[in-house]
């Protein structure tokens, strides 16, 4: 489809392919394998020489369908789904990496993604060094000969820290890696990595892209160069999304930027109360003008996103009740869904690091974490002050 359309425009026709049938809505194709015409035909198709599918561990209609929509949306080359957030991460790693290359990457991303980096690869003869803070230099101080990938999450999960992606580009371009963005809080509605001189984009589309919290599944989008690569993994060792979760999303994609903007106002509208109370010692939310970052963020993203997190003043005990007394809110570590989520990230997300390390990360016993959905902002605001009167 042409590059030409609107991202809306793209988010609800890009990438549908229609059957014999002519359906309007996106088919589900639910099969393992797939006929050929005669044995000739099959040998071209097993050998590359002929496009079309083959077995749905390579490639599904419906999953092609969801590749071609999302590529559309980054504004990318190739895609590659994958079963989840954590297979395309580990697609890429696998893909693209080889023994005795080097990781850069944020000390503030996903923890299963610092988990990857830190003790699976290293079984493998790939190393990692993790850069506290986003100033691009201390990426820079971190890069060495052997470095092939800068790994960032932008805006970080749950302090919403905001790094620059061109400068960091740059900075990993300037050392010969590659720059690798997971694009998770703000998807394509809001930023778009590519278009500021990242290499790679990785999703969890079990967040924000399915937006209504039922399935798993992800992405890695790049060039074809790259994502041929990723590609190559996949089909010999079969983390592939499913047809049916990919059907799901597809959907999904549909409402992505009116939901992403729907929930970021909310977010705004809710972080702009929650500074005003006095219970609360602090608010994290990259669209409020007390946000250190601020203006980059403005620059970078549309919006501010839908993830806020603040400081109620007092410790553990303070932050639980204020959790204990959501009757709305779900008590829950995970986002991205039209229903808003509360989380202590101190004691769950944050809770297997020493207390020490976590003080160092700024992630505090009063700290909070807020994904906005799609309720009214009043019926979150008096969810919350029920527990924050009691502070
Ligand atoms: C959830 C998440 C992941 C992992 O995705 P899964 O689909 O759960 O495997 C990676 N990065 C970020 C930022 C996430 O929030």
């Amino acid at each position: 489809m042409s590059e030409d359309f609107q991202f809306e425009t793209l988010a609800v026709r890009a990438g549908q392919e229609r059957s014999q049938f002519n359906e309007h809505s996106e088919a589900l194709y639910l099969t393992s394998s797939y006929v050929f015409d005669s044995a000739a035909q099959a040998a071209l198709r097993f050998s590359g020489d002929q496009a079309g599918n083959v077995y749905s561990r390579f490639t599904n209609p419906t999953v092609t369908m969801f590749a071609d929509r999302l590529a559309a949306l980054e504004g990318a080359e190739g895609c590659v789904a994958t079963a989840s957030g954590m297979a395309a991460i580990l697609a890429m790693a696998m893909g693209l990496l080889k023994a005795g290359d080097h990781v850069v990457a944020s000390q503030s991303i996903f923890g299963a993604t610092q988990q990857l980096f830190g003790n699976i690869l290293p079984k493998f003869g790939v190393s990692s060094t993790f850069v506290v803070g986003t100033e691009p230099e201390k990426f820079r101080a971190a890069l060495t000969e052997k470095t092939k990938l800068v790994f960032i999450e932008t805006p970080s999960n749950p302090l919403t820290e905001v790094f620059d992606i061109a400068a960091i580009a740059a900075v990993a371009h300037a050392g010969g890696a590659l720059l690798a963005v997971d694009n998770c809080f703000c998807t394509p509605a809001l930023q778009r990595p590519l278009q500021l001189g990242a290499d790679l984009v990785i999703h969890s589309a079990t967040k924000y892209l399915d937006g209504q919290g039922r399935v798993l599944g992800g992405a890695v989008l790049g060039r074809k160069s790259l994502t041929d690569e990723v590609l190559k993994f996949l089909r010999t060792t079969g983390p592939t999304l499913s047809a049916f979760n990919a059907w799901i999303i597809l959907k999904g994609l549909e409402t992505l930027k009116i939901r992403m903007e729907a929930q970021s106002a909310n977010t705004l509208r809710l972080a702009s109360w929650l500074e005003a109370q006095p219970a609360v010692q602090r608010v994290f939310y990259p669209g409020l003008a007390s946000h250190p970052q601020h203006a980059l963020a403005m620059r970078q993203q549309a919006s501010g996103g839908a993830i806020l997190s603040f400081v109620v003043k007092g410790e553990r005990e303070a932050a639980w009740r204020v959790v204990d007394h959501c009757k709305l809110l779900s008590i829950t570590a995970n986002l991205g869904d039209t229903k808003s989520t509360i989380t202590h990230p101190a004691s769950t997300t944050h809770g297997r690091i020493t207390a020490e390390a976590r003080a160092a990360a700024g992630i505090g016993e009063g700290l909070l974490r807020i994904a906005v959905g799609l309720e009214a902002v009043s019926d979150i605001e008096a969810d919350l002050a029920r527990g924050l009167a009691l502070v």
